[in-house]
């Protein structure tokens, strides 16, 4: 490993692989918040005027792109979803408590139990045959999408980054999953007035560099992994992915960039679903009672 800076010369604080790259803190912070820029430039994602929610878990990976909103000057709030998962959620809302400390931006924290009377855990039971990060991950978006428009963002920007998109990649790639590879994208456009526009300006960073960024600027974060966690298939597919990675320095940021060039030859445009209201609560859905109603019991 290269132990100087490229830039100035300096210890390394990080050695890149995928870039051949070393960089001493400051000139490793200041390039990974070049990027995080850069793609929200380049993908039109969005401007310095629009109001910006920041989906906030806790994690490196949303509290690292808040704070680098927040530093570059862009018109940003954050919405944290409170799901009642027991001791860990407690341990998550006093790290949320924290970043509200360090980084001077509202944070809008919403709890299931006390808008819904249910807690994720209690959904988990009662939807025993399917994963919990599915039903989970129903009503996160749903919720996200819903506060969004109460709360008046123009777009919401969540913390997904390469890892998570290449890997998502790779499982539709090896479903040759069509529809779903169509749909995946940087940027959801808004197709519909009730829904709102979705970007992830961490895509083309990894997982690794959002813990050297979190740490290089000393932020509070969760490290803890959620207790019911990811499925072990797509688990699986990253450690693929990672192990790939090892052998061939860039080969995920080549696989994940690349898709864009491919999807836009090959696959053209997804067709815009068709849209009506759910007939419980009146969000925009393809049938007729929402996912989210369903899982709450509703309709
Ligand atoms: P995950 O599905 O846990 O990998 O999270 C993906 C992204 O969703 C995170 O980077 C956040 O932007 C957002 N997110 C996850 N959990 C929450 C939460 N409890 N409240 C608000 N946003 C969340
Ligand atoms: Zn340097
Ligand atoms: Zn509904």
């Amino acid at each position: 490993m290269p132990k100087r800076c490229k830039v100035c010369g300096r210890e390394a604080y990080v050695y890149l692989p995928q870039h051949n790259l070393a960089l001493c803190k400051e000139h490793f912070t200041e390039r990974h918040e070049r990027v995080v820029l850069e793609t929200i430039r380049r993908y039109g994602m969005f401007s310095r005027q629009d109001r910006v929610m920041v989906a906030l878990s806790g994690g490196k990976d949303s509290v690292g792109l808040l704070w680098t909103l927040k530093k570059h000057g862009f018109k940003v709030f954050a919405l944290f979803i409170d799901l009642g998962m027991g001791a860990h959620q407690e341990r998550v809302n006093r790290v949320i408590e924290r970043v509200a400390e360090r980084i001077d931006v509202q944070i809008v924290r919403y709890s299931l139990r006390e808008h819904y009377g249910v807690t994720a855990p209690e959904l988990f039971r009662r939807h025993r045959r399917r994963h919990p990060c599915s039903v989970c991950g129903t009503v996160k978006r749903y919720l996200i999408n819903k506060l969004a428009l109460e709360l008046g963002a123009e777009v919401v920007a969540t913390g997904h980054h390469l890892d998570d998109e290449a890997s998502v990649l790779l499982s539709n790639v090896l479903r040759w999953d069509d529809e779903y590879l169509r749909r995946q994208s940087l940027v959801l456009p808004k197709t519909h007035p009730k829904l709102v526009k979705k970007v992830k300006p961490l895509a083309f960073l990894t997982d690794r560099e959002m813990r050297a960024y979190a740490e290089a600027e000393g932020l509070p974060y969760v490290a803890e992994e959620c207790p019911f966690s990811k499925g072990a298939r797509l688990k699986a597919i990253a450690e693929v992915l990672d192990e790939l990675e090892r052998v061939s320095p860039g080969a995920k940021l080549q696989f994940y960039k690349n898709f864009y060039k491919f999807k836009e030859k090959y696959l053209g445009e997804a067709e815009p679903p068709q849209l009506r209201e759910c007939r419980v609560c009146g969000m925009p859905t393809t049938s007729e009672v929402c996912a989210f109603c369903r899982i709450m019991g509703k309709g």
